[in-house]
Formats: structure tokens, C-alpha cells, sequence
């Protein structure tokens, strides 16, 4: 123990794991010098995944890669890997910085270089759902199942099962894993974004995957979700998981970044799989639960796509959830903002002062939105190249390309607040009556 390790006093952290055939479980080791204050790492020292068919049989560096993604954010100074890694895992682990991560067992060989089947990261919303249906038939579908725990009581599975169970009726395979892992968190939360993948990750060996592909989509990959575009590839995130997927023995593949939300919908209205997914993940099967950010969104936007005319009164629907409120008052901009202009620039509403106000609060008329309907040719590179040319043919059919001048809308993306939005959004809270 502790051969040749320094440790810079910022404290350590140990992981260990045991693995079974169908369960494996991941246990810690923290010092107390780990626990700052400004830890977000609660009082669980275990988490585990449970195959719910599928036999596990992953590579070690597979194992050190799910530690990784779920104990990354916890570690300060080091993360101590208590099992034995090839010297091509240790060295991608060398380039982050911010936390030595490191085994000191004998190294091993290597996991074989990248081959074998697409496997799909699946949550059973629109983003997975459109990744799926332009990707390879052939594609598996792994499901992360969330354990179910009284201290998180929004979340239902519900929806997402049945989502697994119609794509399995099609004739898809589909792989559900149970974990735990989002309770290592205080609060309840995923560590990182992509441990959302860690059950996919875990069955690659025995699936015989050569890939994992995430539902990642334009706003998420290239900042259009929020102030400003940026070119994703060039991002930390890019650099520092696509690396360890990759030394892992696993390809680490974005079919839909070029599909921004408006187009994710547009696969699943024009696909025969579209049908499988459900947005909310608070309502049953075929019952939204109509309140949260996301249904009111996507209502919004299906409304838009299928030429809804009934003459919804949105402010009404603004006002009658607190959360929806809360985003549309306090965040600036709000998160998606562009998705609400396209579908607010479409849809048939009921007319009031207080509409034409949200309106102008989030540019309708102001920017161009008719790109979010194209795929965004730039993100190619992102996709996995064993399936690449078919992945960018289902695109080009279901969607077709951005023109150059939709790829300059899309790089011209800014959304900063200024005084200027803020007295738009005074104005239009005063006549919504949302000033409180
Ligand atoms: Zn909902």
C-alpha cells in the first residue's frame, strides 16, 4: 500500500469494488480531510449496480471508468483506484489535473481495441429516442434504472419502463441495470452527466459493445441552451471523457449534437419508433404530469410542430406551476429559451398583452429559429465512425442539412441579459400579474 503515492494533503479517497455476475458494488474510503465543507458528497459509502438480465463482465479499467464517473467530482486530492489498471487507462487518468488518480496495483493488459455493437445510453425521452432512430438497427439499449428511495419522491420510473418494454416489442434488445448511485450526492443528483452511461459501460464487455452513444443533443453539445455558442469538441468535457472512453476500450459517440431539441422532436413525430419515448419523468405512461419545466416546454413545441389550433393560454399555464414560473421570472436566459421562441413564433395562442410581452422577452421575431429544424453537418466527427455514414444518412433524409446561413445562425447564437431584457421582463411579469 501507498508505493511510490504522494499525496498533496488535500486528503484521499479509496475506491474498491466486488463483482458478481449480476450485481456489482463499489464501496469508499474517505479521509476526513477529504470532507470540506463544500463536499456534496452525503453520508453513503457504497453504491452498486443489479443486472436485471444480462451477466457483467467488465474490464477493470471499465470498473475504474464507472468509479471515475461517479466519485470525480467528490475527490480533492486523490482517488486511489484499489485494483490493478492497464498503463493505457493510467495515462489518460494523468491528464486530469485537479485529482491524482492513480492504482497502485500491478498493471494489466489493456481492454481490446474498439469493436463489436452499438449500445445506446437510453432514458426513455425524446433526445434518446431520436438517437436510436438513426442509429443502426441492430443498436442495444441499455436503461438505467433509478433505485427507489423515500428522500427523492418527484421521480417515476413508470414511464421509462414502458418506453423499454415497447421497444423490446419492436424488436429491440434492451438491457435494464439498477443503481444507486445518484444517492452518493447531497443533494440527491448525478455525480457527473455521462454516469448516466456507467450500466452501459458495466455491460460492454459482455454485450460485446464497441460503443456507447449518448442522447446528447445541439443546445447541450454547442451552448445553445444557454449565453453563447461554443464549439464542443474544443470543451474540457470533450477532451477528458472521450479520452478515458477511449482508453477504456469503449467509443464515445454523440449520434443527435447536431440535432438541436426542435429537431429531436421532429425524429420522433416523423419516425415509426417515435412513439416509444415520454419526456416527463414525473407522470405515468400517456400521463404527463403537465407541470413540470419539461412538459410545459414540450407541449409548447409539439403544439408548434403539428399545427395544433387550439388556442391555449399559455400565461395561464406560466402562472398555474411554481417551477415553470420560476424558470421563466428568475433565469436568465432561461434555459432553452430558443426552443420557446420557435414554438411560440408558430403556435396559435390566445391573444393577451401579456403574450405578446412573453413573445418579446424571448426574441420571437427577433432571431431566426428555422435552423433548430436541420442537423448541423459540423457535428459528424462526434459520431461514432463504425456507423457514422448511416447515422448521417438518417439525418440528411429525416431532417436535412443546415445551409450555410443556418450554420452562421447557429454560431451567431448569443444570448446575453442585459438592462434591456430586464425591462422586458418587468414589463411582461406587470401584466402577467407575476410580481412577487
Ligand atoms: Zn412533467
Amino acid at each position: 500500500m501507498g508505493r511510490g503515492c504522494t499525496s498533496n494533503g488535500a486528503g484521499n479517497m479509496r475506491v474498491y469494488c466486488e463483482t458478481g455476475e449480476l450485481e456489482i458494488k463499489f464501496s469508499i474510503d474517505v479521509e476526513d480531510s477529504e470532507l470540506g465543507i463544500d463536499t456534496r458528497l452525503g453520508n453513503k459509502r457504497s453504491f452498486g449496480y443489479i443486472s436485471k438480465g444480462t451477466e457483467f463482465s467488465p474490464h477493470p479499467d471499465k470498473l475504474a471508468l464507472v468509479a471515475i464517473l461517479n466519485l470525480l467530482p467528490f475527490a480533492k486530492g486523490e482517488l486511489q483506484i484499489m485494483w490493478g489498471i492497464s498503463k493505457r487507462f493510467q495515462k489518460a487518468c494523468n491528464s486530469v489535473t485537479r485529482v491524482k488518480i492513480h492504482s497502485n496495483y500491478e498493471n494489466i493488459s489493456h481492454s481490446s481495441t474498439i469493436k463489436g455493437g452499438a449500445a445506446l445510453s437510453f432514458s426513455g425521452g425524446a433526445d434518446s429516442t431520436a438517437a436510436l432512430a438513426v442509429m443502426p438497427k441492430t443498436t442495444e439499449c441499455v436503461f438505467l434504472l433509478r433505485s427507489e428511495n423515500p428522500g427523492r419522491t418527484l421521480y417515476d420510473s413508470d414511464a421509462a419502463m414502458e418506453s423499454c418494454r415497447r421497444l423490446n416489442s419492436l424488436g429491440y434488445q434492451v438491457h435494464i441495470v439498477e443503481s444507486d448511485f445518484e444517492y452518493l450526492r447531497n443533494p440527491i443528483g448525478f455525480p457527473t452527466d455521462l454516469a448516466v452511461g456507467t450500466p452501459a459501460i458495466l455491460l460492454c464487455d459482455s454485450g460485446n459493445f464497441g460503443s456507447i452513444a449518448f442522447g446528447t443533443i445541439l443546445e447541450s453539445a454547442f451552448g445553445t441552451s444557454g449565453k453563447a455558442y461554443r464549439d464542443y469538441r474544443s470543451s474540457g468535457h470533450f477532451r477528458l471523457w472521450s479520452a478515458l472512453f477511449e482508453a477504456a476500450g469503449i467509443g464515445y459517440s454523440l449520434p443527435v449534437a447536431g440535432v438541436s431539441e426542435v429537431g429531436s422532436s421532429l425524429i420522433c413525430e416523423r419516425h415509426a419508433i417515435g412513439n416509444v419515448h415520454q419526456s416527463c419523468i414525473r407522470g405515468k405512461w400517456g400521463r404527463p404530469c403537465e407541470k413540470c419545466w419539461k412538459c410545459f416546454r414540450k407541449s409548447a413545441l409539439l403544439a408548434a410542430i403539428r399545427g395544433s389550433t387550439d388556442g391555449v393560454d399559455y400565461i395561464r399555464k406560466i402562472g398555474a406551476s411554481k417551477e415553470v414560473r420560476r424558470k421563466v421570472v428568475e433565469d436568465r436566459p432561461i434555459k432553452h429559451e430558443g426552443v420557446l421562441t420557435y414554438a411560440f413564433e408558430r403556435i396559435k395562442y390566445l391573444e393577451s398583452e401579456a403574450f405578446e410581452l412573453f413573445r418579446d422577452l424571448i426574441r420571437v421575431g427577433e432571431i431566426q429559429t428555422k435552423w433548430m429544424e436541420r442537423w448541423y453537418s459540423g457535428s459528424s466527427d462526434l459520431i461514432c465512425n463504425s456507423y457514422r455514414d448511416e447515422v448521417v444518412e438518417n439525418l440528411e433524409r429525416i431532417l436535412g442539412r443546415m445551409s450555410d446561413d443556418q450554420e452562421s445562425h447557429l454560431k451567431g447564437w448569443e444570448n446575453e441579459s442585459d438592462s434591456e431584457r430586464d425591462e422586458k421582463l418587468a414589463r411582461f411579469c406587470k401584466s402577467a400579474g407575476f410580481l412577487d
